[in-house]
């Protein structure tokens, strides 16, 4: 046994915790745990734990089902939300197949070979997501699309109890180590958005899992269900979770260059050229469902066409004004639907693909382009992201940089997924067909 497991064998027990979950996501992003009592730790963190996993979307094929949890001593957490007497901790965990190989499936390890590969390079990645989520109304324990309150963008008013949810969420994340920088009403109708500081790739991946799981916890014992889902109702904003990134290179921010145009270096332009040429292949994994496409559409500050900005939140990469060690790019594509291992490694594998191809973007774009003519967007060459789930499925797989990225068994999985939930919604016949055609034809 190690120290390192000796000192949390120590924590575990002084801090009175029971239980423990040893967590990890599957490739759709849904958290998964195993609990186990806590006079378990000291074998899991040593050896880990076997678990069957056939039944998890994604993973392994039935002859091959057997996967162990290797908790990342780095991740503990006490689950601020669970009772005082006998806490709940938790351990993210990497997932291994037989002879301790990490599981090519695992959403984690996509990730840690997309750091390793901008290691090499002198690289680290910093991202920055935005969550935004409704929280609704449960009727008799299910969740409905009714509104919990009618607050309106950055109101100050403490009105109701959605207000309550989202001080006790910022309250829980801040003791599990979250830099919570800004917490507010969105746009619509009891829509939320609450910011915490950027840090390294792994960890903001992991605090987006972390994010979702809190909140839709604390909601729930308010008896109000917090929705990560991308268009919930239709005619009002939808829910993003832009994502800022920036590289770094020996502890400096390598985007930031004071003597260049703008003040942005070539790392910067070239990262940005490799996410815009990218674009639509990261599309099927920052926008992972069927109604992920309902909030790429015109109107609402969500992305439909190819382009970057320093100023306007119509293109699909903003440059924010902030320089020197804040200099960074924000991709607003994604979704909070999304597995954020699989977005931040295709987001990071794009921009590493710039700068090794010198990919320079083509001209920003500072006009709203929601205002443009088809033949005006034809002429400055500005194309749309996909517009399906089958579309963005079909870019992922003629691009051969993101495929190798994810590598096969993801996109198989992922092909796989999109195939059903494009059928599953074609056999369906939505109310929208009926009121079109029905009296009509
Ligand atoms: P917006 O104007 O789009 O609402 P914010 O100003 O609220 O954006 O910033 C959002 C995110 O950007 C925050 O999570 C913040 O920590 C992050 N951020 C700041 N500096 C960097 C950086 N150098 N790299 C990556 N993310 C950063
Ligand atoms: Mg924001
Ligand atoms: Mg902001
Ligand atoms: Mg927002
Ligand atoms: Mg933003």
């Amino acid at each position: 046994m190690t120290t390192d497991i000796q000192k949390f064998l120590k924590k575990i027990e002084a801090e009175n915790v029971k239980f423990i979950r040893l967590q990890f996501t599957d490739i759709q992003g849904l958290p998964k745990n195993v609990s186990i009592p806590a006079i378990q730790a000291e074998k899991a963190l040593t050896d880990g734990i076997w678990f069957d996993g056939s039944s998890i979307e994604g993973f392994a094929r039935i002859e091959e089902s057997d996967m162990l949890l290797k908790p990342d001593l780095a991740t503990y957490a006490v689950l601020p939300w669970r009772p005082g007497e006998g806490k709940v901790a938790r351990f993210i965990c990497d997932i291994q197949t037989y002879g301790n190989k990490p599981f090519e499936g695992d959403p984690r390890n996509v990730l840690r070979r997309t750091i390793a590969e901008a290691a090499k390079m002198g690289f680290t990645f910093n991202t920055g997501p935005e969550l935004e989520f409704f929280l609704f109304r449960m009727i008799d324990g299910v969740p409905t699309t009714e509104f919990e309150d009618r607050g309106a963008y950055f109101d100050l008013a403490p009105t109701d109890a959605a207000e309550d949810v989202r001080r006790d969420v910022v309250l829980a994340l801040s003791d599990m180590g979250f830099e919570i920088e800004a917490s507010h009403h969105e746009v619509a109708d009891s829509q939320h958005e609450i910011d915490f500081k950027y840090g390294d790739v792994l960890t903001t991946a992991d605090r987006v899992i972390t994010f979702k799981f809190a909140a839709k916890s604390i909601a729930l014992q308010y008896g109000m269900h917090a929705s990560f889902m991308a268009k919930p109702i239709a005619g009002i904003n939808g829910s993003g979770m832009h994502t800022h990134g920036s590289l770094s290179k020996n502890g400096k921010n390598a985007f930031y260059d004071p003597n260049a145009e703008l003040q942005l270096s070539d790392t910067a332009m070239y990262y940005i050229g490799g996410l815009l040429k990218h674009a639509k292949a990261i599309t099927r994994v920052a926008n992972p469902t069927i109604n992920s496409y309902k909030r790429l559409v015109p109107g609402y500050e969500a992305p439909c066409y190819i382009s970057w900005s320093a100023a306007n939140r119509s293109a699909l990469i903003r440059v924010p004004a902030a320089r020197g060690n804040s200099t960074r790019a924000e991709l607003r594509s994604p979704d909070p639907m999304c597995n954020p291992y699989l977005t931040f490694a295709c987001m990071l594998a794009a921009g590493l693909d710039g700068v090794k191809n010198k990919i320079m973007p083509p001209d920003m774009t500072n006009s709203n382009i929601y205002h443009m003519d088809a033949k005006l967007r034809k002429k400055l060459r500005i194309d749309m992201l996909p517009g399906s789930l089958a579309e963005s499925n079909a870019a992922l797989l003629r691009d051969d940089v993101l495929c190798d990225t994810l590598g096969v068994h993801v996109v198989d999985n992922l092909s796989r997924i999109a195939e059903m939930e494009t059928d599953a919604f074609r056999l369906t016949v939505h109310p929208w067909e009926l009121d079109r055609y029905l009296a009509t034809y």
